[in-house]
């Protein structure tokens, strides 16, 4: 195999672009933002804080080759992610912890709550809180409702605008209750960032003689795909392209819209050191906005900042003019996907690679993991 196109340059385009030129392919990769990174991408702002632009991104993975491997591109600090909700004014951990019940609840009622927990689940067990809610003690499933009610139902909805239970069972599943102490918001053993920011890190991944970057453009104008043969630029292409954007959008739609959810952040450079204690503080009650994220907690050894910069998240609605962030983890969706998936698979020179083109809930591990297995998979059928 000579030549290979990918689309997008975030983890899924840039780490297959980066294995085949590696095995001596020329990759060209096309690229509709400006920048590298996909959602990863970050810059140093102004007043030297270094600001991920499409929302916070905290690297954690139990995966010792998915670790190795972005080691070659960049060197990375220990960072363990602590996150804070704040619950009827209260501050405490999230997930929800034993922490979390004894400055909810009176000392009494929390320390028997706590013995009920541990007796049921075991000190140490993470339970999702709809299996709470469903517990055969009714002391259990009252806290369950009072923990869903006070950390999921409205975050959820205003994360989806659906409830916790209409969803995959995997969102909810991402942030159990932790029966014990364990405040971390992870629990991989590699948790840490790297040392000059993502971009930087895509910028030596993609840095190699075989690889030619073009930014600012899109390539639904270049590559079109009908039946078992796609065309590149007006022209029907026999090499590998992979695609990571949206694949109802390659498909014209032709199965109808597969629904995402947007986001919109509102930055605030501000003169002070600190603006809160932590990096992500989530709003699980009826502010507009879900979190409120301060970089500096976590991008930290980007160098001295003079004030800190922090960022409001608002979930909103996909338009096709916003950016689809998140797929939306329902069942009926990955059926749509389904037949999408199907049609994509009579083009065999098509490989689809990550969140969008793969329509799933995957964080950035997984996505360089993923990557990792399907330029194996070129190569070999590339032979
Ligand atoms: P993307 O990063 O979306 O990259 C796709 C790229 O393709 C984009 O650059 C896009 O512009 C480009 N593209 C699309 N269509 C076209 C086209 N037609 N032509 C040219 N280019 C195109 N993961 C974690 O592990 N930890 C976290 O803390 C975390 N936080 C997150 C927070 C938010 C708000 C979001 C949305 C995601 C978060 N993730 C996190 C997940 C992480 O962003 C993804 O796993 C990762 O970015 C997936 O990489 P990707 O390459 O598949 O997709
Ligand atoms: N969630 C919630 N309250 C919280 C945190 C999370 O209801 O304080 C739910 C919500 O549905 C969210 C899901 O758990 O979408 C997964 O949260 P996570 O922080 O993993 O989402 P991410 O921001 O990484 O996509």
């Amino acid at each position: 195999m000579r030549q290979a196109v990918v689309v997008g340059a975030g983890f899924s385009g840039a780490v297959v672009a980066r294995l085949l030129a590696e095995a001596g392919c020329r990759v060209t990769v096309y690229e509709k933002r400006d920048s590298l990174g996909g959602n990863c991408y970050d810059y140093t702002a102004e007043n030297g804080v270094l600001v991920q632009k499409y929302g916070p991104h905290l690297f954690h993975t139990r995966s010792e080759a998915v670790m190795s491997f972005l080691r070659r591109f960049a060197d990375f600090f220990p960072y363990r992610h602590h996150v804070l909700g704040s619950i009827d004014g209260v501050l405490v951990p999230v997930p929800f912890n034993l922490t979390s019940l004894k400055a909810l609840f009176p000392p009494e009622a929390a320390a028997a709550l706590r013995d009920e927990l541990v007796e049921a689940y075991g000190y140490g067990a993470r339970v999702p809180v709809i299996r709470l809610r469903q517990s055969g003690n009714p002391r259990l499933r009252e806290l369950g409702a009072y923990i869903y009610e006070k950390l999921y139902l409205h975050y959820t909805e205003k994360q989806w605008r659906q409830r916790l239970e209409e969803l995959e069972p995997e969102v909810g599943g991402r942030v159990p209750v932790h029966i014990s102490h364990e405040d971390g918001y992870f629990s991989d053993p590699f948790q840490c960032m790297p040392e000059e920011g993502f971009t930087a890190l895509f910028r030596n991944m993609l840095d190699h003689p075989g690889i030619t970057l073009r930014l600012s453009t899109d390539a639904l104008g270049l590559v079109r795909v009908e039946g078992e043969t796609l065309f590149f630029n007006g022209t029907p292409c026999g090499c590998p392209v992979v695609w990571t954007g949206c694949l109802d959008q390659l498909l014209d739609y032709k199965l109808g819209a597969l629904p995402y959810r947007s986001l919109a952040f509102r930055y605030e450079n501000l003169p002070e050191a600190r603006f809160q204690s932590c990096g992500v503080m989530n709003y699980p009650g009826a502010e507009e906005y879900t979190r409120i994220i301060e970089f500096k907690h976590f991008t930290a050894r980007s160098g001295p900042a003079q004030g800190t910069t922090i960022a409001y998240e608002y979930p909103c609605d996909y338009d096709r003019e916003n950016i689809p962030y998140y797929p939306i983890p329902k069942r009926q969706n990955h059926a749509l996907y389904g037949h999408y998936r199907a049609e994509a698979s009579r083009c065999r020179n098509l490989y689809l690679a990550g969140r969008l083109a793969e329509y799933r809930y995957c964080n950035m591990d997984e996505a360089v993991q993923a990557a990792l297995k399907l330029a194996d998979r070129i190569l070999r059928e590339g032979r």
